[in-house]
């Protein structure tokens, strides 16, 4: 019997599972896709917010703050791609109001290091913006993270300190019989005291797994953002995250320098149906361009290397996030965790203990919990440290991602990893292989390789992504040439 069953391997879920590997407690985290980082919290603009945006008094406001502070020292000591680049909200004449008020927001919510910046001090800090902007709210607290590789670290400390994964692990069912909660995933039932529902978009479905009375309930809408990932030369073209003045409609489209150094535009926002619609169409591209251009327009968007969108989880009718023991006993919702919810994922778990405390759960110390920072980039490394690498292991002295200078040693130990890698693109949120300019078109079938090797499988077992994703359809043995790598 498990003391928490954690269901939705996104940040909020990892963030809450991580810390509660620190004390002894029985915990599992359930996932139904094959990796974690899989949805919503692969596809965002993986911005650290400061914190003026969120109503005062909200939990939003309260954990994007907290979370943001803890980013700083959690994300080195994870060794997690993280930069702390400051944000500007831009404006112009007819915009002063709105962008004081931020600040007045920023200063309520305790959002530390604000400034109003006017004119020229604005162009010495970001002299690509166009020169009809004369207001602009400096956050210096704003940063950049690797979405991603922050669930990862969280994922991998939480396993590694005792939590059990479960991948492919959809909830289906849910059954209470007196204090026990019995979820069940294709015929497999794991029992357990209390449940955390952390499942995103899917948030409301599972609180409906509970719920005699369905009108207790909450309703989640998907709030579809799409996106321009451009090649680091146009990474150059801003220093800051550049926002544009919210208006009723959302945070607007933002320009920023990635923590990779390549160049995000977007999002857009629209509402939509299908919680599994990830299409980007071109009318929504068109919008984030000419929207984009009223901030700069230096960007050259021939230099554009993928498109992609993430979807928001918004509850209906509510504007925070839902956070929670719920109306049926021993079951929290961590639900709408829309934007800031990266930003304030670190602060996930000590708040989930707090919940948890109140219901009577008693914490002690897992002596043997320890941190262990996920791998460094071999383009991240000294001379000294790549050297010492190719000695202990002549892997790391084969480049197979020419574009991210990623070495087969990377590969192979992301494969390794305590949480099991099944795809091409688990590969490349592990160690950023076919993250850059060819997207993968040079390195995929190298990569395809050296998975066949070294997990023991045929090229028809591997994934590009999801389940059934398989990239090779017929095989003949011999037709690859993986025995020579
Ligand atoms: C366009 C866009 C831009 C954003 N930009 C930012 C930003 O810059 N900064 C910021 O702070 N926030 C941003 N956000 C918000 C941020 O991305 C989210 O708050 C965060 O990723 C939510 O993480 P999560 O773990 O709650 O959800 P998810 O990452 O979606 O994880 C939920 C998990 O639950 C799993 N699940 C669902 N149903 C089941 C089931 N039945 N059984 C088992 N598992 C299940 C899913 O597969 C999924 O992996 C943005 C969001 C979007 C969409």
């Amino acid at each position: 019997m498990y003391d928490v069953v954690i269901i939705g391997g996104g940040i909020t879920g990892a963030s809450i599972a991580y810390e509660l590997s620190k004390y002894k407690l029985k915990v599992a985290l359930v996932e139904k896709e094959n990796d974690v980082a899989c949805v919503t919290t692969k596809a965002n603009s993986g911005i650290v917010h400061a914190g003026y945006d969120p109503k005062p008094g909200t939990i939003m406001a309260k954990l994007n703050v907290l979370g943001s502070k803890m980013y700083k020292e959690l994300a080195p000591l994870f060794h997690v791609h993280y930069s702390n680049i400051g944000s500007l909200v831009v404006g112009r004449k007819e915009d002063e109001a709105k962008v004081l008020e931020l600040y007045q927001r920023g200063l309520e919510n305790k959002v530390e290091d604000m400034a109003i910046l006017r004119g020229e001090e604005i162009f010495k800090i970001e002299p690509n913006l166009n020169k009809d902007i004369s207001i602009a709210l400096y956050a210096k607290s704003a940063a950049v993270v690797s979405p991603w590789e922050m669930c990862l670290a969280f994922a991998e400390n939480a396993v590694r300190n005792g939590v059990k994964l479960y991948l492919s692990f959809k909830v289906t069912s849910i059954k209470k019989e007196r204090d026990s909660f019995f979820v069940e995933s294709s015929g497999t039932i794991l029992k357990t005291k209390m449940i955390i529902n952390a499942a995103g978009l899917y948030a409301d479905e599972i609180y409906n797994m509970v719920l005699d009375n369905k009108e207790d309930g909450f309703t989640i809408v998907p709030v579809k953002g799409d996106y321009y990932l451009l090649d680091k030369e146009e990474g150059k073209n801003v220093n800051h995250v550049i926002f544009q003045t919210p208006t009723k409609l959302g945070k607007g489209v933002l320009v920023s320098k990635t923590c990779h150094g390549n160049l995000i535009v977007g999002p857009n926002a629209i509402t939509i149906e299908d919680k599994e619609d990830f299409g980007v169409d071109e009318k929504s591209l068109d919008y984030i361009r000419n929207m984009a251009n009223l901030t700069t327009n230096k960007i050259n968007y021939r230099n554009n290397i993928r498109n992609f969108s993430g979807l928001r989880a918004k509850i209906l009718n509510y504007d925070d996030f839902l956070i929670g023991e719920s109306k049926v006993k021993g079951f929290i919702n961590f639900a709408g965790i829309k934007s800031p919810g990266l930003s304030a994922a670190p602060a996930f778990g000590p708040y989930a203990k707090e919940i948890l405390e109140g219901m009577g759960v008693k914490f002690v110390k897992n002596e043997d919990f320890k941190i262990t920072p996920l791998p460094k980039f071999f383009k991240d490394m000294s001379i000294d440290e790549i050297e010492e690498k190719i000695k202990e292991n002549e892997l790391y002295g084969r480049i197979i991602c020419r574009c991210e200078t990623v070495s087969e040693g990377e590969i192979v130990d992301s494969l390794h990893r305590p949480i099991p890698c099944l795809s091409i693109d688990a590969v490349k949120r592990r160690c950023n292989a076919g993250m850059g300019r060819c997207q993968g078109g040079f390195c995929g079938p190298k990569i395809l390789e050296i998975m066949v090797r070294e997990l023991h499988v045929t090229p028809k077992d591997v994934l590009q992504d999801k389940d059934g994703s398989n990239i090779v359809l017929e095989y003949t043995k011999g037709g690859l040439a993986h025995e020579e790598i």
